[in-house]
C-alpha cells in the first residue's frame, strides 16, 4: 500500500526519555494495526514499569532543573516553534493518524490538525497570562499569591483523538511550566511519537517530554508513580474511576478526569428539520461515533418525531464508508476489533430488548473494522442502547412530550459530558441548558470545540475542565506569600 511505503523508514517506534529514543527495558513490542486493512503498520516499544520510573526520573531533574529556569515567554516560544513545526508538517501528520485510527483523511485534515495547532498557540499565549493577586491582610504584612507549576504530570490518553488529545494535555502543562510523561493509547501511538521528534526539533530541553507507549499497565504504573504531581487521564470511566481510587497511593497526586458519556440531544417540535436532520447525524456519526460527548441519545417531540425518523434512517445512509486516506471517505473503520464488536453487541441487545432498527446494524466488508452507521428508533430510558455508552456510529431515537419530562429523562443517566439542542425558542433553550446537568449545552450545533472554551463533565463524566483558562489552572499550584512589613508602612 502506497501510504505504507511511504511512511515505512520514517515511523518512530521507541520511548522518547531524556530527549533520547530508547528501547523498552524488557524488549517487550506491540502491534499497531491499521483498522481500515487489519495491517500491522510497525511493531512499537512496550514501555514497562521501570520504563515509566526512569522516565519520571528524567521528568523530576529537568523539573528541577533547568526547566524551572525558564522565563514563561521563553516557555511560551518553545511551545509557538512546536506550533510551526507541526503546521509545517500537518499533511504528514493528518495522514499517520488516518492510517493508525482510521478516521477519513478529510476530518484530520479539516477538524484534528486545525485543532492542534490552535491549542499549541493559545497556550502558547497563557504561558505568561497566569497572575496571582495581592490580598489586602488585618495587619503589618504584605500578602501576595503565586501561581507555581504543580511539578510531574502523568498523562494518559485515548485513541479517538490521538494528536488532539495529545495537545489538549502538553500544552498547557508545558505553558504552566510543569513536565511530563505521557503515555499514548496502545491502537494509536505513532502521531504522538512523530510530535515526539518535533518536540526535540523545536529544543525543549532534555526530560521536559517524555512518551512512554504501552498498553494499560504502562499507564497504570505512571498513575501511581510517587514521583508524579498530577495525573490527568482521558479513557473510560472505568479506568478513570481506577485512576481516582489509586490517586492516594504511594502518596497523593491531583487528578483531573475527561471519562465517559451518553450525551442527550433534543429536537423540539419548532426546529428547523434540515437543521436537526444535519446535526443530530453529525453529533453521533462523527469520527464513527468515537466521541465521549456524542449525541447518541435523540430526543424528539412528538409533533415531528415520525417525520424525524424516516428522514434520519434514510440520511444515515448516504454516509461513504471506504478507505480513510481516501478523500471522498466520510466514515471509516472503527479503531480496532474489540470496539467493532462491541457495536455490533449493542445492537444485538438493542433488537432483543424491542428497539426499531431502521438503517446500518451490520458489519460493513469483511476487511477492516467498519461498522454500517445505525439508526434505532423507539428506544426507550429503560434499554441498554439508551443507557449505556457504545462508541460508535449508532443512534437511538427517543420519544417525549414536555419540556420538563425531557430535561429530567435527559439527566436520567450517570453521565453528565454534553447535550445538544435543536430549536428557534429563546425561552425554552435558555430553561433547558440551564436545567441539563452537563459540561457542555450545544444550541444549534454539535461538537463545536476551541482551545478557548472549558470541556468536560458533570457526575461519571469526569473531574475538572480543560481547554480554556481552567485548562491551565489545572497545572498551577496557587502560593501564599506573607511578609511582615514595619507598622507603618501604608
Ligand atoms: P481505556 O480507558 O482502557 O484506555 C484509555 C487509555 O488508558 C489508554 O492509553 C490505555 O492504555 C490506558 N489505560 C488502560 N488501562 C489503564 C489503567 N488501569 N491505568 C492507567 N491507564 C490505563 O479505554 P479503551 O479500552 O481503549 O476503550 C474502552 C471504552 O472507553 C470505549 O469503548 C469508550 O466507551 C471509552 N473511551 C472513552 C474515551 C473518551 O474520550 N472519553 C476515549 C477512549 C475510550
Amino acid at each position: 500500500m502506497f501510504v505504507r511505503r511511504a511512511f515505512a523508514s520514517k515511523f518512530r517506534t521507541q520511548l522518547l526519555i531524556n530527549n533520547q529514543w530508547v528501547n523498552s527495558s524488557t524488549g517487550k513490542t506491540f502491534q499497531t494495526i491499521n483498522p481500515a486493512t487489519e495491517e500491522v503498520i510497525t511493531e512499537v516499544q512496550h514501555g514497562s514499569a521501570a520504563d515509566v520510573d526512569t522516565a519520571v526520573n528524567a521528568a523530576r531533574a529537568a523539573f528541577d532543573g533547568p526547566w524551572r529556569r525558564y522565563t514563561a515567554v521563553q516557555r511560551a516560544n518553545l511551545l509557538y516553534k512546536l506550533a510551526d513545526l507541526i503546521g509545517k508538517h500537518k499533511e504528514e501528520l493528518a495522514q499517520l493518524e488516518s492510517l493508525d485510527n482510521g478516521k477519513p483523511i478529510s476530518d484530520a485534515k479539516a477538524a484534528d490538525l486545525p485543532m492542534v495547532e490552535n491549542v499549541y498557540r493559545y497556550y502558547a499565549g497563557y504561558a505568561d497570562k497566569v497572575f496571582g493577586k495581592t490580598i489586602p491582610m488585618n495587619g503589618p504584612f504584605f500578602t501576595y499569591t503565586r501561581l507555581e507549576p504543580k511539578g510531574v504530570a502523568g498523562q494518559i490518553i485515548p485513541w479517538n483523538f490521538p494528536l488532539a488529545m495529545q495537545a489538549w494535555k502538553l500544552a498547557p502543562a508545558l505553558a504552566a511550566g510543569c513536565t511530563v510523561v505521557l503515555k499514548p493509547a496502545e491502537q494509536t501511538p505513532l502521531s504522538a511519537l512523530r510530535v515526539g521528534e518535533l518536540i526535540v526539533e523545536a529544543g525543549f530541553p532534555a526530560g521536559v517530554v517524555n512518551i512512554v507507549p504501552g498498553h494499560g499497565d504502562t499507564g497504570a504504573a505512571l498513575a501511581i508513580h510517587p514521583n508524579v504531581d498530577k495525573v490527568a487521564f482521558t479513557g473510560s470511566t472505568e479506568v478513570g474511576l481506577e485512576i481516582m481510587r489509586n490517586s492516594g497511593t504511594n502518596g497523593l497526586r491531583r487528578v483531573t478526569l475527561e471519562l465517559g458519556g451518553k450525551s442527550p440531544n433534543i429536537i423540539l417540535d419548532d426546529a428547523d428539520m434540515d437543521m436537526a436532520i444535519a446535526q443530530s447525524q453529525f453529533g453521533v456519526f462523527f469520527n464513527q461515533g468515537q466521541c465521549c460527548i456524542a449525541g447518541s441519545r435523540v430526543f424528539v417531540q412528538e409533533k415531528i418525531y415520525d417525520e424525524f425518523v424516516k428522514r434520519s434512517a434514510q440520511c444515515s445512509i448516504t454516509r461513504k464508508l471506504g478507505n480513510p486516506l481516501d478523500p471522498a471517505t466520510t466514515q471509516g473503520p472503527q479503531v480496532d476489533e474489540a470496539q467493532m464488536n462491541k457495536i455490533l453487541h449493542y445492537v444485538e441487545l438493542g433488537k432483543k430488548e424491542g428497539a426499531k432498527l431502521l438503517s446500518g446494524g451490520k458489519r460493513w466488508g469483511n476487511k477492516g473494522y467498519f461498522v454500517e452507521p445505525t439508526v434505532f428508533a423507539d428506544v426507550t430510558d429503560d434499554m441498554s442502547i439508551a443507557k449505556e455508552e457504545i462508541f460508535g456510529p449508532v443512534m437511538s431515537i427517543l420519544k417525549f412530550k414536555t419540556i420538563d419530562e425531557v430535561i429530567e429523562r435527559a439527566n436520567n443517566s450517570i453521565y453528565g459530558l454534553g447535550a445538544g439542542l435543536v430549536t428557534r425558542d429563546m425561552e425554552k433553550t435558555i430553561k433547558i441548558a440551564h436545567g441539563l446537568r452537563t459540561g457542555t449545552v450545544y444550541v444549534n450545533c454539535y461538537d463545536v470545540f476551541t482551545e478557548s472554551t472549558p470541556f468536560g463533565g458533570y457526575k461519571q463524566s469526569g473531574v475538572g475542565r480543560e481547554l480554556g483558562e481552567d485548562g491551565i489552572m489545572n497545572y498551577l499550584e496557587s502560593k501564599t506569600v506573607v511578609i511582615k512589613t514595619s507598622n507603618d508602612t501604608l
